[in-house]
């Protein structure tokens, strides 16, 4: 099934509207495989990961303002800073002192993307503020420069700007094209509560240092499967080296997972460092089916379709938006 949404987005780098304000719309990522390796000088893991966007948006609106400001709105926004941390404003400063102006914008995020649920929600939000800024201040920045931006805000707001199915690699930031062919059909199980990144990483640390666990291999089934466009293929093939982590410090995350399982889903994963869980349909039909009876079993609160891949951050036609 597709989104309607899909059909109003603009080629990148169009101006949204003659009243100065610029919309851009992005996608979440699920990790279709995420391989996590050891951690490096800076702190970070060396990562080999096999993103994919999903049809689940936030919106992020830049305007000319007097001082840079954020508002968000939707759902879970109470864990959103709207101060100078906020991810979008990071963005925004970034590029106004590659740029030599001030970044005198008022951002408006609206939340579309759970947040703190594995679904990189935050760095969607820094990929968008970077292309509407980029359109605003009309920089008309290249995207390998926009990239060397993005990669220094965080490890997955390059793949933002990209979307698709890409290889991470280095901490995730380093984007490569996979061939990928075919719709996949995602039933998106959410959490209550958030989950911190950084905690689930140390978890993991923890539980390889008791437990002598081994990195999973390369991302090679993934890959295969997208080439061939094999749903059934992919859903065995996912995988999360954080899982372990993330179900150890979230258990009743492992009833969804088994749930999704007798309910005919070919495949279930914990969306990056969790708690959302990723269940793989064989088509769009079954997504249905699976999502209506999901909650229905008490496992988890709030379930959504998405498919993917789509693309990323791209700019909203202002005729199309719904201010
Ligand atoms: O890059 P990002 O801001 O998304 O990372 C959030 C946190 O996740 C980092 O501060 C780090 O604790 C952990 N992380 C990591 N290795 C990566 C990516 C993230 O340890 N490759």
């Amino acid at each position: 099934m597709s989104d309607p949404g899909d059909r109003a987005v603009a080629p990148l780098h169009r101006r949204s509207s003659g009243t100065g304000a610029v919309t851009v719309r992005v996608p979440a990522k699920v990790n279709l495989h995420l391989g996590v390796g050891d951690v490096r000088k800076d702190g970070f893991h060396e990562l080999v990961t096999v993103y994919h966007a999903v049809s689940l948006y936030d919106e992020v609106i830049v305007e000319p303002a007097d001082e840079l400001s954020v508002t968000v709105a939707g759902e879970g926004i109470g864990d959103v800073p709207t101060d100078a941390t906020n991810l979008a404003a990071r963005a925004v400063r970034a590029l106004a002192a590659m740029v030599d102006r001030d970044p005198d914008v008022a951002i408006t995020v609206r939340k579309g993307i759970p947040v703190a649920g594995g679904m990189a929600g935050g760095s969607a939000d820094a990929a968008a503020a970077l292309i509407a800024a980029d359109v605003l201040w009309g920089s008309q920045l290249d995207r390998i420069t926009l990239e060397g931006v993005a990669a220094g805000l965080g490890s997955d707001v390059a793949f933002l700007l990209h979307g698709g199915s890409a290889l991470g690699t280095g901490r995730g930031e380093a984007i490569s094209p996979v061939l990928s062919q075919g719709d996949y059909h995602w039933v998106l199980a959410f959490g209550d509560v958030g989950m911190s990144t950084p905690e689930v990483y140390a978890e993991l640390d923890r539980i390889r240092e008791t437990e002598h666990m081994t990195p999973i291999g390369p991302p090679d089934g993934v890959l295969a499967a997208l080439r061939a466009g094999d749903a059934v293929a992919l859903g065995a093939a996912l995988a999360n080296d954080l899982q372990p982590a993330a179900l150890r410090m979230r258990p009743a995350l492992r009833r969804v997972l088994d749930a999704g399982k007798e309910l005919g889903a070919v495949g279930g994963v914990v969306s990056g460092s969790g708690p959302t869980i990723a269940l793989l349909a064989r088509s769009s039909n079954e997504a249905v089916r699976i999502a209506s009876a999901l909650p229905g079993l008490g496992v988890c609160r709030t379930v959504r379709r998405a498919h993917g891949p789509v693309l990323g951050a791209r700019v909203v036609p202002a005729d199309s938006t719904t201010a």
